[in-house]
């Protein structure tokens, strides 16, 4: 069993680093990637946590695209060396993140909810602040009683207390990732938010623009829809990846190794699948550092 998207404290998952390793482990996951939103600082912690272990870390992140009208997620998997530009894509996403916060506390206190930015911070521990630390903010406040429902009232596009926010285009994440020796690949394809007969279209548009996979398996998906999105991007000559997107306690319905369906991720996403796309990238490195 192996997972390939997975969220620490770093962002909005509820385990630090080195225990989201150490659980994975205890769970029996073979090949954990971290793939925290707009933020890499998890992966130093995790990859020394499992050093040692029988447990493969693969180093990643989880970008923001920007994208309407649906979400677009990019999954980097395998950073291998950061330079400047991937922290300055990074540096760019944060601020945007901070102003769309500051937004969404002026909207909360608006409508008359005693909040300010440090309490939020304060749950988020010095993660990256995102909904989700929202969510359970309101919880504690007691205006509503499950992050589930925060969302559903508050927080989710076209509610009260939802921003848009900019982000990068696709090219930028793109260039940044397999700038960092990592692979580029589509997360959860599904909340792009297009119709089956366009998706196709703009998944190969995406391929010629670099994109190397799509995470065909995601909770969020049914499994048809899964199988049709595996086809699919077979049929466009990419890669397959499948994730949990666990976030720990903050999202209990997601389960470390599980997917849609709640089927368990199988070894050969990573072995057929990522692992050959990673050996040709660090090779393609290795022979980029040996030019004069
Ligand atoms: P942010 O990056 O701050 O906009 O937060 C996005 C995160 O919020 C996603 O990765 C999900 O974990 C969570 N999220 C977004 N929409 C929903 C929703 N409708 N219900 C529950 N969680 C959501
Ligand atoms: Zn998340
Ligand atoms: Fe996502
Ligand atoms: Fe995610």
């Amino acid at each position: 069993m192996i997972d390939l998207h997975t969220h620490s404290s770093a962002s909005d998952g509820s385990y630090s680093p080195g225990d989201l390793v150490r659980y994975a482990l205890e769970q029996g996951i073979s090949v954990l990637a971290l793939t925290d939103h707009d933020t890499i600082a998890g992966n130093e912690e995790a990859k020394k946590a499992a050093e040692g272990t029988g447990l493969t870390f693969v180093p990643g992140v989880e970008l923001n695209i920007n994208w309407k009208p649906g979400e677009c997620h990019l999954l980097g998997l395998g950073l291998q060396t950061i330079s400047p530009d991937f922290m300055e894509i990074l540096d760019r996403l944060n601020n945007e993140r901070k102003a769309r916060n500051t937004e969404i506390v002026k909207r909360m206190q608006e409508a008359g909810i005693d909040v300010d930015l440090e309490r939020v911070e304060e749950i988020a521990g010095g993660g990256t602040v995102g909904r989700p630390h929202f969510a359970e903010f309101l919880v504690k406040a007691k205006v509503v009683k499950t992050r589930q429902a925060a969302f559903d009232r508050f927080l989710a596009k076209d509610r009260p207390f939802y921003f848009s926010r900019k982000s990068i285009s696709l090219e930028e994440g793109i260039s940044a990732i397999t700038g960092a020796g990592g692979i580029p690949v589509l997360a959860h394809p599904l909340s792009l938010y297009v119709s089956w007969s366009r998706l196709e279209g703009i998944i190969a548009d995406f391929r010629d623009k670099g994109l190397a996979g799509i995470e065909a398996w995601h909770p969020a998906a049914r499994v048809a829809e899964c199988e049709r999105l595996e086809k699919l991007a077979k049929s466009l000559g990419m890669c397959v990846t499948a994730g949990s997107d666990f976030h720990g306690m903050a999202r209990p319905d997601r389960k470390i190794g599980k997917t849609a369906g709640g089927r368990t991720i199988s070894d050969t996403y990573f072995t057929d699948q990522l692992f050959p796309l990673l050996e040709a990238q660090k090779q393609k490195t290795l022979t980029e550092n040996q030019e004069p």
